[in-house]
């Protein structure tokens, strides 16, 4: 449409989207001035207003501008413009923020130190030359440092440091990079860092540089908790096998991998195989921590990932990372500064408590950190990402629903991997990974970060929406929240719903989902579905066939348990799972089988999840585990790459018309090989591929049978990049529409989201009612 619209020489604007603290007024002002503009522009708590006059052609550019050279980090949803008449203004300014209680909108999430920031940190001319919180207004800190909205200084925890003259002038230079830039600061007028050993001992001495001490304590072996964006790390020496040790020890995590962070993307290339499109991640202004394949001489300790074929890598994203691996010189392990389970410590004097155990030194400074970030975990299948924690750069950006929910609601999330969902109309605030509501410290995070979002957006929930297990912590919560309804959402319904609605599909789809364990709403545990869905209800139309999980949640770190449930199934198959109890004490297994017998703690349970630990037993890749998934993630890199052909995974259905997929021939078939001493790896692959052509071919026929053209995958299982790949393929080549999740993880971190999905869905068709 060519149209040209009649423009005044007078028009207000109202900007939405990811527009504040992202540098837009600066540019705003710049577009105008460079037009010969006169008007104003500032922040509202909903959006930002802009008012300009001049020339109808000038006006008409500058629209178009708005868009075309919008700001690094900006994220335009939408622009409204009306005319007004002009009143002779000569001048543009930008106007102090108005409060506007009614309206709620986006910050851009932190971001990583940018390229002329980076050059200026290393360039001894300048001014900011080694400075650790150097920051313009397309990098640094935002959602970690934001206390209010709308987004300014005042609101924000660099408060504490008013500008010095020099950082004035730059504020307020619209020729400068730092232009209104909220988070300005130097060295004169800026947050400090010193090196401090230990609770009572002193800090560094004035004359010493920190960093340079920290690194020579990071070479010699030493833990290092350094104060970074969304809270502290556990830094060591990620290429010494010793410091690794010795950090697993003190956090008494004995094999879950570390990440390791580098300061360049070669640097990374010398540890891992680096596709494209994980360069295009890692050095993403988001800066994730990427899982990538581990290449033979890479150089970090085998103890950073044991047993594992890949290492979380990323890139250093702030200016004091910078300065600590230029002046250590190697890979650094920076894992999340907690004891065990724990959330990760962000004031320095928990750190200095919590930590003390932990760490030789502390890196801190004072500039406060008002929001728990982890870092965020991706990985990269076929050749899209795929979030395994969703935190850092990207939470809390909202994700849109495609139903408006009538009322404000409060969705609590999942017991494991815990996020919770705001919602008002159609935006979803999905909260930042939580943890496992498991212990005080979490149930403490998840209470103050839902109270930051409640007062940062706004948003007074009236319904909490909440997972169907009566037993759960979340539950109890959604009860205490003060909502005048409840709504409970069947775990495996909410991972579908969370896939539909990111992609904005409302129709009915077959969903596939597939993950540890959910309660279903037969009581079972639930784990290997099959549902035809749409956001406002589901019929469970297969599943894995149930078999007793002794132990229940107990089984997730045990395989064998799992293996001697399916035994149960049919007895005359143990000299095929003979291996899986190798390692186990006659008593343990005497006292297992008791259990079963007795039904005592043993829930039925479909659970693919468990499958993939039972196949890792029975191939003699493990059968304790320190992790969950642990059996599944050693069990995918044994398969590696190699081709193979599936072996037979047939459906039948049971007596009420529901397909049921039975495992126990796979696990049989995978037993007797290894018997005969078959490639462990190859018979992996097998196992991969047996489970992907299995689902995939059942996910077809009850779509074909239900008229429906297209499925939709979630659930934790679905991280496994091989196996998400292959399903995926599969049901393409037989011209299905294929949805993943692509916003937010597969795993139980977007059950919140599927929840408030649903919840949206169900309280919209009352309303129409
Ligand atoms: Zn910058
Ligand atoms: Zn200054």
């Amino acid at each position: 449409m060519n149209v040209p619209t009649p423009v005044p020489a007078a028009a207000r604007l109202r900007v939405t989207g990811v527009v504040q603290g992202v540098g837009f007024r600066p540019f705003v002002h710049r577009l105008a001035a460079r037009r010969g503009l006169a008007g104003w522009v500032r922040n509202t708590a909903g959006e930002v207003q802009i008012e300009i006059e001049g020339p109808a052609e000038a006006i008409a550019d500058f629209r178009r501008a708005l868009e075309c050279e919008a700001p690094t980090l900006a994220h335009i949803e939408r622009v409204e413009i009306e005319p007004l008449p002009a009143m002779g203004r000569t001048a543009f300014e930008i106007r102090p923020s108005a409060l506007d209680p009614e309206r709620r909108q986006p910050v851009s999430p932190d971001a990583a130190v940018c390229a002329a920031c980076e050059a200026e940190l290393f360039d001894p001319g300048n001014r900011r030359y080694r400075y650790p919180f150097i920051t313009c207004t397309d990098c640094g800190p935002r959602f970690t440092v934001i206390e209010a909205m709308p987004y300014d200084r005042e609101r924000t925890s660099m408060r504490e440091f008013p500008l010095c003259p020099e950082c004035s002038r730059e504020y307020h230079d619209p020729a400068s990079r730092r232009y209104h830039s909220e988070t300005n600061s130097c060295p004169d007028c800026g947050p400090r860092l010193w090196l401090q050993r230990g609770v009572t001992a002193p800090g560094t001495p004035p004359d010493d540089d920190p960093i340079a001490v920290a690194a020579r304590l990071l070479r010699a072996g030493q833990i290092v908790a350094v104060r970074g964006l969304g809270g502290f790390h556990l830094a060591c020496d990620a290429t010494n096998e010793s410091a690794v040790h010795l950090l697993r020890a003190r956090k008494q995590r004995e094999q879950k991998p570390f990440a390791v962070m580098v300061r360049t993307l070669e640097q990374a290339r010398a540890q891992v195989l680096v596709t494209p499109a994980e360069a295009r991640l890692l050095t993403s202004r988001e800066r994730p921590i990427v899982l990538m394949r581990r290449i033979p001489d890479a150089t970090v300790a085998p103890s950073i990932a044991p047993g594992l074929d890949t290492v979380g890598v990323m890139l250093a994203y702030t200016p004091l990372h910078h300065l600590l691996l230029a002046a250590a010189g190697w890979p650094l392990v920076m894992t999340s500064g907690n004891a065990s389970e724990e959330p990760i410590a962000i004031r320095n004097a928990d750190a200095l408590g919590r930590l003390a155990g932990l760490a030789d030194a502390f890196l801190l400074h004072d500039r406060e950190i008002t929001g728990r970030y982890d870092d965020s975990v991706l990985r990269i299948a076929g050749d899209a990402p795929i979030f395994v924690r969703r935190a850092r750069g990207y939470a809390p950006l909202p994700v849109d629903l495609p139903h408006e929910s009538p009322v404000p609601l409060v969705a609590v999330g999942a017991h494991l991997k815990n996020t919770f969902t705001l919602v008002h109309g159609r935006r979803a605030w999905v909260s930042q990974h939580i943890g496992d509501l498991e212990n005080l410290e979490t149930l403490e995070h998840f209470q103050e970060t839902l109270r930051d979002f409640r007062r940062l957006f706004r948003v007074e929930p009236e319904v909490a929406v909440r997972d169907l297990h009566p037993a759960y912590l979340s539950s109890r919560i959604a009860g205490e929240l003060g909502c005048r309804r409840i709504i409970s959402v069947q775990h495996h319904h909410a991972h579908i719903a969370a896939v539909l609605a990111e992609h904005g599909y409302t129709g009915r789809a077959l969903g596939v989902a597939f993950d540890g364990t959910g309660y279903g709403d037969d009581g079972l545990v639930w784990g290997g579905e099959f549902l035809v869905a749409d956001l406002a209800g589901y019929t469970r139309v297969g599943h894995l066939r149930y078999a007793p999980l002794p132990g229940g949640d107990a089984a997730a770190r045990a395989p064998w348990r799992v293996v001697r449930g399916y035994l149960a199934l049919d007895p005359t198959v143990a000299p095929a799972f003979a291996p899986a109890f190798a390692q186990v004490e006659q008593h343990a297994l005497a006292f297992v089988d008791q259990q079963i017998a007795a039904h005592l703690n043993t829930p039925l349970a479909s659970s693919m999840g468990r499958l993939f630990d039972a196949a890792a037993a029975i191939l003699g890749v493990r059968s304790v585990a320190q992790y969950e998934g642990q059996a599944a993630m050693e069990l995918e890199a044994l398969a590696g790459n190699r081709p193979e052909e599936p072996l037979p995974f047939p459906a039948r259905q049971t007596a009420d018309a529901i397909w049921e997929l039975d495992p126990l021939p796979l696990l049989v078939a995978l037993g007797e090989a290894v018997a005969r001493g078959g490639d462990r790896g190859a018979l992996a692959a097998a196992f991969h591929e047996s489970v992907a052509a299995g689902a995939a071919e059942l996910a077809a026929r009850c779509a074909a049978d239900r008229g429906l053209t297209t499925v939709a995958l979630g659930g934790g299982c679905f991280q496994n990049a091989r196996l998400h790949e292959v399903i995926r393929r599969r049901l393409e080549h037989r011209g299905l529409r294929v949805l993943v999740p692509r916003r937010l993880s597969p795993n139980d971190g977007a059950i919140s989201y599927g929840q408030a999905a649903v919840a949206a869905a169900l309280l919209s068709r009352e309303v129409c009612q």
